[in-house]
Protein backbone atom coordinates (compact mmCIF):
# COMPACT_ATOMS: atom_id res chain seq x y z
CA UNK A 1 0.00 0.00 0.00
CA UNK A 2 2.64 2.52 0.12
CA UNK A 3 3.84 4.37 3.10
CA UNK A 4 0.61 6.13 3.66
CA UNK A 5 0.65 7.98 7.39
CA UNK A 6 -2.43 7.17 9.48
CA UNK A 7 -2.92 9.19 12.34
CA UNK A 8 -5.82 8.28 15.39
CA UNK A 9 -8.50 10.56 17.09
CA UNK A 10 -9.96 8.81 20.37
CA UNK A 11 -12.98 10.36 21.34
CA UNK A 12 -13.34 10.57 24.91
CA UNK A 13 -14.76 13.54 25.95
CA UNK A 14 -18.09 12.92 26.42
CA UNK A 15 -20.21 12.75 29.58
CA UNK A 16 -22.18 9.77 29.15
CA UNK A 17 -26.03 11.23 30.79
CA UNK A 18 -27.10 7.75 29.66
CA UNK A 19 -25.22 5.78 32.21
CA UNK A 20 -26.73 7.48 34.77
CA UNK A 21 -23.31 6.96 36.34
CA UNK A 22 -21.21 9.62 38.27
CA UNK A 23 -18.31 8.94 36.15
CA UNK A 24 -18.27 9.10 32.41
CA UNK A 25 -18.61 5.81 30.72
CA UNK A 26 -15.31 5.63 28.87
CA UNK A 27 -13.47 5.67 32.56
CA UNK A 28 -15.48 3.00 34.15
CA UNK A 29 -13.71 0.07 34.97
CA UNK A 30 -13.80 -3.15 33.04
CA UNK A 31 -11.54 -6.30 34.40
CA UNK A 32 -9.54 -3.52 36.12
CA UNK A 33 -8.66 -0.95 33.40
CA UNK A 34 -10.78 2.22 32.42
CA UNK A 35 -12.81 1.31 29.07
CA UNK A 36 -11.19 3.58 27.54
CA UNK A 37 -7.55 1.93 28.00
CA UNK A 38 -8.51 -1.01 25.50
CA UNK A 39 -9.21 1.24 22.27
CA UNK A 40 -6.00 2.47 23.06
CA UNK A 41 -4.48 -0.35 23.23
CA UNK A 42 -5.95 -1.36 19.92
CA UNK A 43 -4.66 1.24 17.77
CA UNK A 44 -1.23 1.28 19.64
CA UNK A 45 -1.20 -2.22 17.99
CA UNK A 46 -2.14 -1.07 14.91
CA UNK A 47 -0.48 0.77 12.22
CA UNK A 48 -1.60 4.11 12.80
CA UNK A 49 1.91 6.01 14.25
CA UNK A 50 0.65 8.50 16.12
CA UNK A 51 -2.87 9.08 18.61
CA UNK A 52 -4.07 12.26 19.80
CA UNK A 53 -6.83 11.67 22.92
CA UNK A 54 -9.16 13.94 23.18
CA UNK A 55 -10.75 14.41 27.03
CA UNK A 56 -13.05 16.46 28.30
CA UNK A 57 -11.44 19.73 29.66
CA UNK A 58 -11.10 18.33 33.67
CA UNK A 59 -9.73 14.93 32.68
CA UNK A 60 -6.70 15.74 30.82
CA UNK A 61 -4.48 15.67 33.35
CA UNK A 62 -6.34 11.84 34.13
CA UNK A 63 -5.73 10.71 30.81
CA UNK A 64 -1.94 11.70 30.67
CA UNK A 65 -0.91 10.11 34.23
CA UNK A 66 -3.58 7.08 35.06
CA UNK A 67 -4.25 6.15 31.48
CA UNK A 68 -1.42 7.12 28.71
CA UNK A 69 1.55 6.85 31.02
CA UNK A 70 0.54 4.14 33.85
CA UNK A 71 0.31 1.94 30.54
CA UNK A 72 2.22 3.50 28.73
CA UNK A 73 0.88 4.46 25.30
CA UNK A 74 4.20 5.45 23.26
CA UNK A 75 1.80 6.78 19.98
CA UNK A 76 -0.17 8.99 22.11
CA UNK A 77 1.37 12.29 21.45
CA UNK A 78 -0.90 14.77 23.00
CA UNK A 79 -4.09 14.74 25.22
CA UNK A 80 -6.53 17.60 24.13
CA UNK A 81 -9.44 19.26 25.65
CA UNK A 82 -12.76 18.25 23.32
CA UNK A 83 -15.88 20.16 23.02
CA UNK A 84 -19.61 20.63 23.52
CA UNK A 85 -20.92 17.94 20.76
CA UNK A 86 -18.85 15.22 19.35
CA UNK A 87 -18.32 17.16 16.21
CA UNK A 88 -16.52 19.65 18.17
CA UNK A 89 -14.37 17.27 20.08
CA UNK A 90 -13.24 16.02 16.57
CA UNK A 91 -12.75 19.28 15.27
CA UNK A 92 -10.14 19.86 18.46
CA UNK A 93 -8.21 16.51 17.48
CA UNK A 94 -8.29 17.58 13.79
CA UNK A 95 -6.90 20.99 15.02
CA UNK A 96 -4.12 19.56 17.37
CA UNK A 97 -3.05 16.60 13.89
CA UNK A 98 -2.43 20.67 12.00
CA UNK A 99 -0.64 22.41 14.55
CA UNK A 100 1.64 19.69 15.23
CA UNK A 101 2.75 20.23 11.36
CA UNK A 102 3.42 16.89 9.75
CA UNK A 103 -0.29 15.95 8.56
CA UNK A 104 -0.74 12.67 8.82
CA UNK A 105 -2.16 11.11 4.95
CA UNK A 106 -5.45 9.72 6.98
CA UNK A 107 -7.10 10.04 10.06
CA UNK A 108 -9.13 7.15 11.70
CA UNK A 109 -11.53 8.61 14.01
CA UNK A 110 -12.60 6.28 17.08
CA UNK A 111 -15.25 6.33 19.95
CA UNK A 112 -13.13 5.63 23.36
CA UNK A 113 -16.42 4.25 24.71
CA UNK A 114 -15.78 1.00 21.82
CA UNK A 115 -13.12 -0.86 23.47
CA UNK A 116 -13.63 -3.81 21.16
CA UNK A 117 -12.35 -2.64 17.80
CA UNK A 118 -10.52 -5.68 16.11
CA UNK A 119 -7.09 -5.31 14.34
CA UNK A 120 -8.55 -6.93 11.38
CA UNK A 121 -11.67 -4.01 11.16
CA UNK A 122 -9.08 -1.32 11.30
CA UNK A 123 -6.73 -2.85 9.39
CA UNK A 124 -9.81 -3.40 6.69
CA UNK A 125 -10.98 0.27 7.27
CA UNK A 126 -7.70 1.90 6.87
CA UNK A 127 -7.18 0.00 3.41
CA UNK A 128 -10.78 1.02 2.08
CA UNK A 129 -10.00 4.48 3.07
CA UNK A 130 -6.65 4.28 0.50
CA UNK A 131 -9.05 3.29 -2.25
CA UNK A 132 -11.91 5.24 -1.49
CA UNK A 133 -10.89 8.09 0.82
CA UNK A 134 -13.47 7.37 3.02
CA UNK A 135 -14.77 4.22 5.31
CA UNK A 136 -16.75 3.22 8.31
CA UNK A 137 -17.22 0.36 9.78
CA UNK A 138 -20.79 -0.87 10.29
CA UNK A 139 -23.04 -3.80 10.46
CA UNK A 140 -25.96 -5.03 9.16
CA UNK A 141 -29.03 -4.25 11.39
CA UNK A 142 -30.51 -7.79 13.31
CA UNK A 143 -33.87 -6.02 13.91
CA UNK A 144 -36.16 -4.17 11.88
CA UNK A 145 -36.06 -0.23 12.04
CA UNK A 146 -38.47 2.19 12.24
CA UNK A 147 -38.94 5.88 11.64
CA UNK A 148 -41.37 7.37 13.91
CA UNK A 149 -42.88 10.65 14.37
CA UNK A 150 -43.28 12.93 17.65
CA UNK A 151 -45.82 11.04 19.03
CA UNK A 152 -44.30 7.84 18.41
CA UNK A 153 -46.16 6.73 15.75
CA UNK A 154 -44.71 4.40 13.04
CA UNK A 155 -44.32 6.63 9.84
CA UNK A 156 -41.77 4.14 8.10
CA UNK A 157 -40.10 0.83 7.73
CA UNK A 158 -37.06 0.87 5.64
CA UNK A 159 -35.59 -2.29 3.83
CA UNK A 160 -34.02 -4.25 6.51
CA UNK A 161 -31.45 -5.40 4.22
CA UNK A 162 -29.88 -1.93 3.53
CA UNK A 163 -29.64 -0.51 6.98
CA UNK A 164 -26.53 -0.72 8.67
CA UNK A 165 -25.70 0.12 12.21
CA UNK A 166 -22.85 2.42 12.34
CA UNK A 167 -19.60 1.92 14.13
CA UNK A 168 -16.01 3.49 14.61
CA UNK A 169 -13.29 3.46 13.54
CA UNK A 170 -14.46 6.11 10.37
CA UNK A 171 -11.45 6.80 8.58
CA UNK A 172 -10.86 9.56 5.68
CA UNK A 173 -8.08 11.25 3.80
CA UNK A 174 -6.75 13.92 5.82
CA UNK A 175 -7.35 16.77 3.85
CA UNK A 176 -10.81 15.74 2.99
CA UNK A 177 -12.04 15.29 6.21
CA UNK A 178 -10.88 18.96 7.52
CA UNK A 179 -12.03 20.30 4.85
CA UNK A 180 -16.16 19.29 5.71
CA UNK A 181 -14.75 19.71 9.36
CA UNK A 182 -13.86 23.34 9.03
CA UNK A 183 -17.16 24.24 6.63
CA UNK A 184 -19.63 22.49 9.08
CA UNK A 185 -17.77 24.47 12.51
CA UNK A 186 -18.33 28.14 9.43
CA UNK A 187 -21.91 26.93 9.15
CA UNK A 188 -22.70 26.43 13.35
CA UNK A 189 -21.13 29.69 13.59
CA UNK A 190 -22.71 31.68 10.86
CA UNK A 191 -26.16 30.09 13.22
CA UNK A 192 -27.17 27.22 11.25
CA UNK A 193 -28.58 24.02 13.19
CA UNK A 194 -26.63 21.04 13.11
CA UNK A 195 -27.01 17.65 14.38
CA UNK A 196 -24.27 15.24 13.37
CA UNK A 197 -23.74 12.39 15.22
CA UNK A 198 -20.81 10.21 13.08
CA UNK A 199 -18.30 11.71 10.86
CA UNK A 200 -19.38 10.03 7.76
CA UNK A 201 -22.22 12.47 7.33
CA UNK A 202 -20.18 15.83 7.76
CA UNK A 203 -18.66 14.44 4.49
CA UNK A 204 -21.32 13.26 2.47
CA UNK A 205 -23.80 16.20 3.39
CA UNK A 206 -20.96 18.78 3.48
CA UNK A 207 -18.72 17.89 0.91
CA UNK A 208 -21.34 15.30 -1.21
CA UNK A 209 -18.53 12.58 -0.93
CA UNK A 210 -19.45 8.82 -1.05
CA UNK A 211 -18.39 7.08 1.61
CA UNK A 212 -17.84 3.46 1.71
CA UNK A 213 -19.39 1.23 4.48
CA UNK A 214 -16.95 -2.32 5.65
CA UNK A 215 -18.22 -4.99 8.10
CA UNK A 216 -16.64 -4.29 11.29
CA UNK A 217 -18.09 -6.42 14.27
CA UNK A 218 -21.29 -7.45 16.31
CA UNK A 219 -18.52 -7.09 19.31
CA UNK A 220 -17.77 -3.20 18.11
CA UNK A 221 -20.11 -1.82 20.70
CA UNK A 222 -20.06 1.41 21.97
CA UNK A 223 -20.27 1.50 26.24
CA UNK A 224 -23.56 3.65 26.35
CA UNK A 225 -25.96 2.21 29.04
CA UNK A 226 -25.29 0.17 32.02
CA UNK A 227 -26.60 -3.47 29.83
CA UNK A 228 -23.46 -2.19 27.35
CA UNK A 229 -21.40 -3.09 30.56
CA UNK A 230 -22.44 -5.96 31.49
CA UNK A 231 -22.00 -7.54 27.74
CA UNK A 232 -18.67 -6.00 27.68
CA UNK A 233 -17.73 -8.07 30.71
CA UNK A 234 -18.95 -11.06 29.12
CA UNK A 235 -17.42 -10.36 25.92
CA UNK A 236 -13.86 -10.21 28.25
CA UNK A 237 -14.44 -13.00 30.30
CA UNK A 238 -14.88 -15.03 27.55
CA UNK A 239 -11.59 -13.90 25.99
CA UNK A 240 -9.42 -14.73 28.53
O1 LIG B 1 -22.29 10.51 22.78
P1 LIG B 1 -21.80 9.38 21.98
O2 LIG B 1 -22.13 8.06 22.63
O3 LIG B 1 -22.15 9.41 20.54
O4 LIG B 1 -20.23 9.49 22.06
C1 LIG B 1 -19.37 8.72 21.26
C2 LIG B 1 -17.93 9.04 21.64
O5 LIG B 1 -17.68 10.44 21.46
C3 LIG B 1 -17.62 8.71 23.11
O6 LIG B 1 -16.38 8.05 23.15
C4 LIG B 1 -17.58 10.08 23.77
O7 LIG B 1 -16.67 10.17 24.84
C5 LIG B 1 -17.13 10.99 22.62
N1 LIG B 1 -17.61 12.38 22.78
C6 LIG B 1 -16.67 13.41 22.78
N2 LIG B 1 -17.10 14.72 22.97
C7 LIG B 1 -18.40 15.00 23.15
C8 LIG B 1 -19.36 13.96 23.13
C9 LIG B 1 -18.93 12.66 22.92
O8 LIG B 1 -15.48 13.15 22.64
N3 LIG B 1 -18.77 16.26 23.35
Amino acid sequence: MGKKKFAVIVLSAGRGTRMQANVPKQYLSLAGKPVLYYALDAFEKSRAEEIILVSGKEEVDYCQNEIVNKYGFTKVRAVVPGGKERYHSVFCGLLQLKKMGRQPDYVMIHDGARPFVDQATIECCAQTAVKDQACVAGMPVKDTIKIVDREQFSIETPQRSQVWQIQTPQVFAFSLIYQAYQELLQREEQGHIISVTDDAMVVEQILKTKVRLVEGSYKNIKITTPEDLEMAQIFLKNNV
